[in-house]
């Protein structure tokens, strides 16, 4: 029987999970404050200046701006990167083990977004449910799109 190897998806998988992870961290502090969860810009928490891209490169940006803010030189909380490198090595992991069962590899990934909220939104149910309801759409926007390249690539190429 054909084997296929999709192992090769991994990079995709690891920046799929960096930017979910990345706006997990973004998303429980808006939960707790009540702010509008789907805005277009980012804002330094201390100077409130706006973020360009470069400083939203998940766990990149905080070691190339050595965990400053690029303005007002704030300290960027640690827990951002090291959130963002769990959540990429959770959903590597975790596509690494179960690549072949996709229903397990989406169930474990959308339990641990859950529970990660879950524990940050500080019981502020509304906020948790809306945002649970957008990161959940990431996933079914995007985990079809994982699922198609995964099922195209175990095609077995055409004989010569
Ligand atoms: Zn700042």
């Amino acid at each position: 029987m054909y084997k296929p190897d999709i192992t090769a998806l991994l990079p995709f998988v690891g920046i799929f999970a960096a930017i979910i992870g990345a706006y997990c961290t973004t998303i429980d502090y808006r939960i707790r404050m009540k702010l509008p969860l789907v805005t277009k810009d980012c804002y330094c928490p201390s100077c409130g200046r706006r973020l360009s891209l470069f400083h939203q490169i998940p766990v990149l940006s905080w070691i190339l701006l050595r965990g400053k803010c690029r303005y007002c030189k704030n300290p960027i909380p640690l827990r951002y990167p090291l959130i963002e490198a769990g959540f990429i090595l959770y959903y590597c992991v975790f596509f690494l083990i179960f690549r072949n069962h996709f229903v397990i590899c989406a169930a474990a990934w959308l339990i641990f977004l859950t529970l990660f909220l879950s524990a940050r939104s500080q019981r502020h149910w509304a906020g948790l449910v809306r945002g649970l309801a957008i990161m959940y759409g990431y996933h079914f926007l995007f985990g079809p799109i994982i699922w198609a390249v995964c099922e195209a690539s175990k095609i077995p190429p055409a004989l010569p």
